[in-house]
């Protein structure tokens, strides 16, 4: 089949690995100019790691990963209040646990196709006329085409999702927070292989040290900071942030400087369905978890997994396909938007009493029980994947 794919970031190049492999024809779209190489950090494990091991690319993307050993939080002196020590998710997971930016999976994973799969840089998807024996296809700047198949693997604010299933504000869910991120280069002090945080009521500013002397700096705070919603981030997170104590000006020194910086709502999307006639939607687009979960981009990668894996099984009855997809993982991917919806309404606690009985809480993780407790369920992928007979390399 010739199939679009718009959007290369988690799920795109994952779909397209499978479905490249399985002998389709892939068009993959990226709005981006190209690649993107900086961002922020995300945890990675669970079945998505069993996938990308699946798929040949473990080793390479370990090797880009930071092996985490500590969460610290501290106070606005700079002294340690809670935290814990990250072996406790190694033995949850067995090992099979990194810490890696999220543009150098995706990275890895588009670099394993190039050359087997046509790219657009800098287009998007603008309009799909389903007109039942296939699908025409137009672009932003590209000539339109004739496909089989289109699939929106454009994120959390996909477009291609409102052109076939309705409004962004019907499908989205705030959990109740912005976050800011952005990278600096040879910021001071720097803690090898530590998250460090600290947490002001309603607020947390966290960094984080990677290789070649940059610095990620996170931001999350609760939505009632924000003024209004056209606010620039600088001026947000100047304002939200102002008197925080800690490293705070040398912080807001480096945001001052920044160029690249990522902000947006932090919330879900749920929907009852995501496919429609000749179009799905898969990753956050479809299913978004948001960054509460800690787990949006093994997701991602598992839902391209099976979508590839029903086309191939269904032999291009893709309707049938389409319905086991979302048979497959919708109901666990809603356990998981549950789970995090959750953990959101601990993560910031609003009062300074609240912060500090959750900065106990985490000194406690190195037990065991406690640790099962708080992020067991999180950790746990309570699903088993077909084993779909796909090529891989
Ligand atoms: C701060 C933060 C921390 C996170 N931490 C974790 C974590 O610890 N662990 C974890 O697993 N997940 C984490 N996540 C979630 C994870 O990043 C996402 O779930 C994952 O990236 C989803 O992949 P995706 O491919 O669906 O979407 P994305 O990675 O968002 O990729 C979408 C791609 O589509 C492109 N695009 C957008 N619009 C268009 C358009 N109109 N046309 C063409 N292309 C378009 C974008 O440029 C992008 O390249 C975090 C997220 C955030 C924001």
């Amino acid at each position: 089949m010739r199939i679009v794919i718009n959007g290369i970031g988690i799920a795109g190049p994952a779909l397209a690995h499978w479905l490249a492999k399985s002998g389709h024809d892939v068009l993959l779209v990226e709005a981006a100019p190209s690649l993107r190489t900086a961002g922020y950090v995300v945890d990675f494990w669970g079945i998505g790691y069993d996938i990308v091991e699946r798929m040949g690319l473990i080793d390479e993307i370990r090797a880009l990963g930071y092996q985490v050993r500590e969460v610290r939080i501290v106070d606005r002196n700079g002294r340690k209040k809670g935290g814990f020590d990250v072996d406790v998710f190694r033995r949850m997971t067995r090992g099979r646990f990194t810490t890696v930016r999220r543009s150098d999976i995706s990275a890895t994973m588009y670099r394993a196709i190039q050359g087997e799969v046509e790219t657009i840089f800098g287009d998007s998807v603008a309009s799909i006329d389903d007109h039942g024996d296939g699908v025409r296809v137009g672009f932003d700047h590209a000539a339109e085409r004739e496909v089989d198949l289109v699939v929106g693997a454009d994120g959390l604010h996909s477009r291609v999702r409102p052109l076939v299933f309705g409004p962004e504000s019907d499908v989205e869910t705030s959990l109740g927070y912005h976050v800011v991120a952005f990278e600096a280069g040879g910021h001071r002090p720097r803690d090898e292989l530590v998250f460090v945080s600290h947490s002001l009521p309603g607020r947390q500013i966290s960094r984080f040290s990677m290789r070649d002397d940059r610095t990620l700096f996170l931001f999350i705070f609760r939505d009632e900071y924000m003024d209004s919603a056209t606010e620039e981030p600088k001026a947000v997170v100047s304002r939200v942030f102002r008197g925080a104590g800690w490293e705070w000006p040398k912080i807001e020194a480096e945001l001052e400087r920044a160029t690249d910086i990522y902000f947006d709502r932090v919330s879900q999307i749920r929907m009852r369905r995501w496919t429609r006639g000749r179009t799905a939607l898969v990753g956050d687009a479809a299913a978004c978890v948001s960054l509460m979960a800690g787990e949006g981009t093994g997701l991602a990668i598992a839902e391209a997994y099976v979508l590839a894996g029903e086309l191939h099984a269904c032999r291009g009855d893709f309707a049938t396909a389409f319905g086991r997809y979302e048979q497959r993982l919708m109901p666990f991917l809603a356990k998981k938007q549950q789970s995090a919806t959750k953990f959101a309404a601990s993560f910031a606690p609003k009062t300074p009493l609240g912060v500090q009985f959750r900065n106990q809480v985490t000194q406690l993780m190195r037990l065991p029980f406690v640790a099962d407790l708080v992020i067991g369920r999180a950790l746990r992928d309570d699903i088993v994947l077909p084993q779909y007979r796909l090529p891989s390399r």
